[in-house]
This record gives structure tokens, sequence and C-alpha cells, in this order.
């Protein structure tokens, strides 16, 4: 079963190009998610399906053929990244299914924690799975008579589902969109010139469409968009809402350009980079990012410091992102394709390079290295995020906590390691003072250990067969 998924989504209806609309929408996405993509649109009577492994461009390289056959008024579309071993083809989402009330596509972004116990429930009464995907098990919820016949059959499901989810839904005469009570991952909602609601999981694919940003999906809330305009209404009771917005999301995994928990990605860097300037300044030449996550904040430390900027690495645009490559290898691999660097800005320079975050370290002391090899005199390590120690159940793959750099290891040992002159991570307080939300507000767990849905609900056998030797053995975890 899949237990790290940090996906793309997009919805449109109400636009007889929707299909053309998803395919450039999923584009500005690819950046969360590169192991498969997919589109299933709907004629109002029936719903289609398109998916493959690989890049959008390579998922729909026929271009305009397969988006001919796709073309209707209403899509939903799906990037995915997930970890080997379920990297195949029936893991790609959309997922269609049909039940008892026709014909459902649902697309997924974020992670449920009690899938495994919910299928080993239906498994055991002969339910049969197409694939080793968490999100499967919602369509099971679906088609089960008791929850067929109940008023709110979505939200009743929605009810029995725990984790991050933010949830697209393609019926033959609708889209409906759900994000979990927490809201840990981004969802929102727009609308086209010519009266096409949307909903993405960021606001870069609104912008790639021409279509003008609305709201947010709400935590606990299922909108509806269907020939009847659009509709909104609650899952959860207000007192149950809690939220807890993944604040990785805005480290590491949104666009730049896109605007998520009510504020512009690019400029949130920009203060975490300033504000680590605050925490950790050193006398320096320059100040390179590691591109491109890590350009905001450089720029961010560069102003606060009065240090010029600049582009000590070029990234290679052609290859993805290693962090999100499946296999050490590929990323090892990848990492030496992706980023070059430029000697004339490092050679004889004291150098602060500002990454957005480190989890094993191995790409980091590699692109350390080069530096070293360019001719750099000193090279000072800035992070813009706390020391990552703990794994996140919610969406975001990260590798065993052995593998983590800053399990077990003091800054001497981590600055020892990476071969830098000095090491500065951002502080978890630091970090939340250049949100706007309050601070309750985000999921911090991958660096606090402080989980906003108790552990001891977390019963996805296969997350916990990752991890449970180390929450048991993890006294900072709590519970
Ligand atoms: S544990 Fe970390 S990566 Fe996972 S949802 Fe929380 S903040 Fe995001």
């Amino acid at each position: 079963m899949d237990k790290k998924e940090n996906c793309g989504l997009f919805g449109i209806y109400g636009d007889p190009d929707s299909a053309e609309k998803t395919f450039f929408a999923l584009h500005s996405l690819q950046h969360r998610g590169q192991e498969s993509a997919g589109i299933a649109t709907s004629n109002g009577d029936t719903v289609i399906l398109h998916t493959g492994m690989g890049h959008v461009s390579r998922v729909f390289r026929s271009g305009q053929t397969v988006l001919n056959q796709l073309r209707n008024k209403m899509a939903i579309g799906h990037v995915r990244y997930s970890t080997s071993g379920s990297w195949n083809l029936a893991n790609a989402q959309p997922l269609l299914s049909e039940y008892s009330r026709g014909q459902v596509a649902v697309a997924h972004n974020g992670n449920l924690i009690n899938a495994s116990l919910l299928r080993d429930e239906y498994e055991a009464y002969g339910n049969i799975f197409k694939s080793t995907n968490d999100t499967e098990i919602i369509i099971h919820l679906l088609a089960k008579p008791s929850h067929v016949s109940k008023p709110d059959p979505l939200g009743h499901v929605l009810n029995h589902l725990q984790g991050a989810y933010s949830l697209l839904f393609l019926f033959a005469d609708r889209i409906e969109a759900a994000r979990d009570p927490f809201g840990i991952r981004p969802l929102c909602i727009g609308k086209t010139k010519k009266g096409a609601w949307c909903v993405a999981s960021e606001t870069c694919a609104l912008d790639t469409i021409e279509a003008d940003y609305v709201r947010d999906v709400e935590p606990g809330e299922i909108i509806t968009l269907s020939e009847k305009g659009f509709e909104s209404r609650r899952f959860v009771k207000p007192e149950n809402i809690r939220p807890a917005h993944c604040i990785f999301e805005h480290v590491y995994f949104a666009k730049q350009s896109s605007t998520i928990f009510g504020e512009n990605v690019h400029e949130f860097r920009k203060r975490l980079g300033a504000q680590i300037a605050k925490e950790h300044p050193v006398d320096a030449d320059v100040v390179v990012p590691v591109p491109d996550s890590g350009t905001s904040s450089a720029i961010g430390y560069s102003r606060q410091s009065g240090i010029p900027f600049d582009m000590g690495f070029i990234r290679s645009h052609y290859i993805g992102r290693t962090f999100i490559s499946p296999r050490q290898d590929m990323r090892d691999l990848a990492v030496k394709l992706k980023l070059a660097v430029v000697k004339e800005v490092v050679k004889g320079k004291r150098v602060i390079v500002v990454d957005d975050s480190i989890v094993r370290g191995t790409t980091t002391k590699g692109k350390i290295s080069a530096l070293r090899r360019a001719g750099a005199k000193e090279v000072h390590m800035r992070v813009s995020c706390p020391p990552i120690r703990h794994p996140c159940f919610y969406g975001v793959d990260f590798p065993t906590k052995e593998e983590l750099l800053a399990n077990g290891r003091d800054m001497q040992q981590i600055k020892e390691f990476l071969d830098v002159d000095s090491i500065g991570y951002l502080s978890l307080e630091g970090m939340l003072s250049c949100a706007s939300l309050p601070k309750e507000h985000y999921c911090t767990a991958c660096w606090s250990g402080t989980y906003p849905i108790p552990i001891q609900t977390i019963v996805n056998k296969f997350t916990m067969e990752r991890y449970q030797m180390q929450l048991f053995e993890d006294d900072s975890v709590q519970m």
C-alpha cells in the first residue's frame, strides 16, 4: 500500500475544453508529482479516463488526439508521486470505478492513515481491490449499501477517513471536492472568465488557465460543481475543525508563484531567508541558493545581510526534482545532472549556500564538494527550516528515521558530515514567526514530533511497518 503521496489535483466544470485546460493545469502542478498523470472527463452521462506513467507531457504525448477523445464539459486530473514498489499503472489516478450509483473517478492528495485497517475489513468481506493505493478504499466505502442510502453519502464516507486528504470526485453529472478537517494539504477554488468553476492544489494551476482565485476549500468542507453552479456543505461540525496546514508545503513543495494557506510561497520563503540571516549571521562574499526551492530564501538572506546574491548553481530544467525520485541511485545520478556550479561566482570566495531543507544530506554533501572543487574558499550552509527528525504520516515521503541526517547527530556532527565551515538551521519559532496564521494552525510534526492527529490513531500497517520501531524508540514524539 502506498504511504507517501504529495500529489497535484485539478478539476474544472463548465468548459468544453476541460480536458485541454486540465492538461495545462497539470503541467503547472508537475512539481507535485512526476510518477504518473491522468485525466478523467464526463459528458454528463459517461466518465472516461486516460492515465499513464511519467510526466504529463509523456502521458499525453499524442497531444490533441487523446485530448480530443477526452473532450467533455467537466474534468478532473492528477499528478502523482510515490515510493518504489508502487510504481505501476494500477496506482495512477484518477481511479475510475462503477458502483450502484454509477461511475466515479477519484483523485487524492494526502495519505489516509486508517486505509489499511479499512481495507483489511473490506477484504475480509470479499471486496476485491484493483490497486495498492490507499485512495481505493474511498470507492469501496462509497459503494457500501448502508452508506449509499445516507442523505449525504459522500459526507458520511469522509467521516470514516483519518489522515490527510484533499480529494476530487468526478461523477457523471458533477464534480465534488473535499478537504480533511485539518486542511493539511492545500486546495483552492477558481473561476474562469467564461464562468467555469475550477478546483486546484495550488493557485499556479489557476494562473496557467487564466482563472481567478476565489477562495480555499475550507477544512471539513465539500463543494459541488454542477449544472446548479457552485454549492458548499460541511461534513464535520465546526467544533471539530482544527487547521493543521503542512508548513513544509511552504518550505519546499509548493511552487513559488502559488498562494497557499492564504499567502504567497515566494514571499513566505523570502521571510524564512531573512529570519535565518538574523539567527545565523556570518561574514561572507556571496549568497548562493540551491535552486529552485532555495532561491527565494537566499534572496531573503541576501537582502537581510547585505551580502550579494548570485547564482552559484545553475539548474537543468530537463531533469525532475531529485527529492521526489523514488530510488536513491536515481536521486544520486539526477543531482549530478541537475546542478552545475558557476566557477566564476564561487572561486576564491566565502560562500553562503541557502537550501530549503536537508533530508538525508547526501545530495547536500555532493553540492558542497562541488563548490569546493570549483574553488570556494569557505562554504557556510544555511537551511530555511529546522532539522527534520520525525516521519510524516500525512503524505510526504521522508526516508526512514535512520536515514535522516539530523537523526542522532548534533550540529558539530552535521557540519563534519557535510564538510562545511559552518551550519545554521532556522529555529522552529523563527519559521513559525514568518507565517501569517497563528502557529497552532500549522502541522510541524516532522520537526517537532507533535502530531496533529494522535499517533495512536495511525493504523496504516504499511506506514507502521516502516516507522513503528522509530516511534517506540523515540521519547520526543508527542502522542
Ligand atoms: S509532518 Fe511535516 S511534512 Fe508532514 S504534514 Fe506535517 S509539516 Fe508537513
